[in-house]
């Protein structure tokens, strides 16, 4: 990438961090054993593999045993919720969860529905928040799970977990919580948390693609959806990545380390995107502006332009966007987040800029004076088009 582009898609992924890489390196080459080896080349393999375990684990304030490897925050989303709800099928088949979860979570319930449970879908308000009074009436006596993700990854909404999570154990429901696009950014401490399950995954904090973690509550039943070796305590088996879990070890941990500092800084460059776009253009809408929401995610709808024409324009000016979610394979269907909280964020092309860590001012600056341009030539050639 030429150094004058401007890459504004983190939710979509992050670039790996160089002492990331590092770490991770021996583990490509010539300490890459097999943790299951019980010669003293897989024993250092298995060492490097607990001691991420450990790491991990103290970030989330578990167990290093209630950790699960898995290659993607996909894969951990599928393996808490149709684990636990497959373990718990004796005692009910309903399962709760919100119209505004990432596809990692809506089609792992919809392929729970297939198999006969029954799902309720919570729609959320116009400010993408989920109503605390209202996951508890739906929760029902034959309520076995529920999955309310910590922050949305379009609109960067954060729900109120705890409070969630409380109300779910005091029905005696498993609570489980996807994590990915808040690992890095939020507090993950569990415990506080009071969840029974959080998924994470590497490549969304500056560390490799392909190895996601899961945090399972000691004593939380989960069907396993791998079968083999018995890797992770028979929760997940395959041969362990043992590279990239050593890179998300230190990716979490760098993270974790300036998260205060990181989050203050890119929420002032988003807090100055979104003032100069809103001045400098009409009809835009900056979705779940007054809400708790991530710092680096600005979700906004242009009246009256269309989404893929708006991000070629972007893409050619030099500028790394998305609309809504780049997770749909590269797809621009109509998001599902969008249409879960209507009104004025429906109302157009919706663009989601995501700020990372590498942000500058100097970029944010340069796309707060490009936008405007690009979406009145765009507003200009659909009046033209009609
Ligand atoms: N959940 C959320 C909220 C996400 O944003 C993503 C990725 O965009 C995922 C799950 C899937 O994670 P992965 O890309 O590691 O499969």
């Amino acid at each position: 990438m030429s150094a004058k582009r401007i890459y504004l898609d983190h939710a979509a992924t992050t670039p790996l961090a160089a002492d990331v890489l590092e770490a991770m390196q021996p583990y490509f080459a010539h300490d890459g054993y097999n943790p299951s080896s019980i010669h003293a080349e897989g024993r250092r393999a298995r060492a490097a593999v607990d001691s991420a375990r450990e790491r991990i684990a103290a970030i989330l304030h578990c167990k290093p045993k209630e950790i699960v490897f898995t290659a993607s925050g996909t894969e951990a989303d599928n393996l808490a919720i149709i684990g636990a709800a497959r373990a718990a099928r004796a005692r009910g088949k309903h399962v709760v969860t919100t119209a505004i979860e990432h596809h990692a979570v809506l089609h792992a319930v919809r392929a729970l529905r297939d198999e006969g449970f029954d799902v309720t879908l919570l729609p959320v308000g116009s400010d993408g928040v989920v109503d605390p009074a209202r996951f508890g009436d739906a929760l029902r006596d034959d309520s076995v799970v529920a999955a309310v993700m910590y922050a949305n990854n379009e609109i960067g909404t954060i729900q109120p977990i705890a409070e969630l999570a409380t109300i779910a154990r005091n029905r005696g429901v498993v609570f489980l919580t996807d994590g990915v696009q808040a690992a890095g950014t939020l507090d993950l401490d569990v415990t506080a948390l009071g969840v029974d399950a959080l998924a994470i995954s590497a490549h969304k904090f500056y560390g490799p693609k392909g190895v996601g973690a899961l945090y399972v509550r000691d004593g939380t039943p989960l069907e396993p959806l791998i079968h083999g070796g018995g890797q992770e305590r028979g929760r997940r088996s395959g041969t362990e990545n043992v590279s990239g879990i050593v890179g998300m070890a230190r990716a979490l941990e760098t993270a974790d380390a300036a998260r205060a500092t990181t989050n203050e800084r890119v929420a002032g460059l988003r807090d100055t995107l979104e003032a100069k776009l809103t001045a400098g253009l009409k009809r835009v809408h900056v979705n779940a502006k007054g809400v708790a929401r991530l710092p680096g995610i600005s979700s906004l709808s242009f009246a009256g332009v269309e989404a893929e024409s708006l991000l070629i324009a972007l893409d050619l000016a030099g500028v790394a966007a998305s609309a809504g979610s780049a997770c749909a394979a590269g797809s621009l269907e109509a998001s599902h987040v969008i249409a879960a909280i209507g009104g004025a964020a429906a109302n157009g092309a919706t663009l989601r800029l995501s700020l990372g860590r590498g942000t500058t001012p100097e970029e944010v600056e340069r796309v707060a004076s490009l936008l405007p341009s690009l979406v009145a030539s765009q507003r200009e050639g659909a009046a033209l088009s009609v």
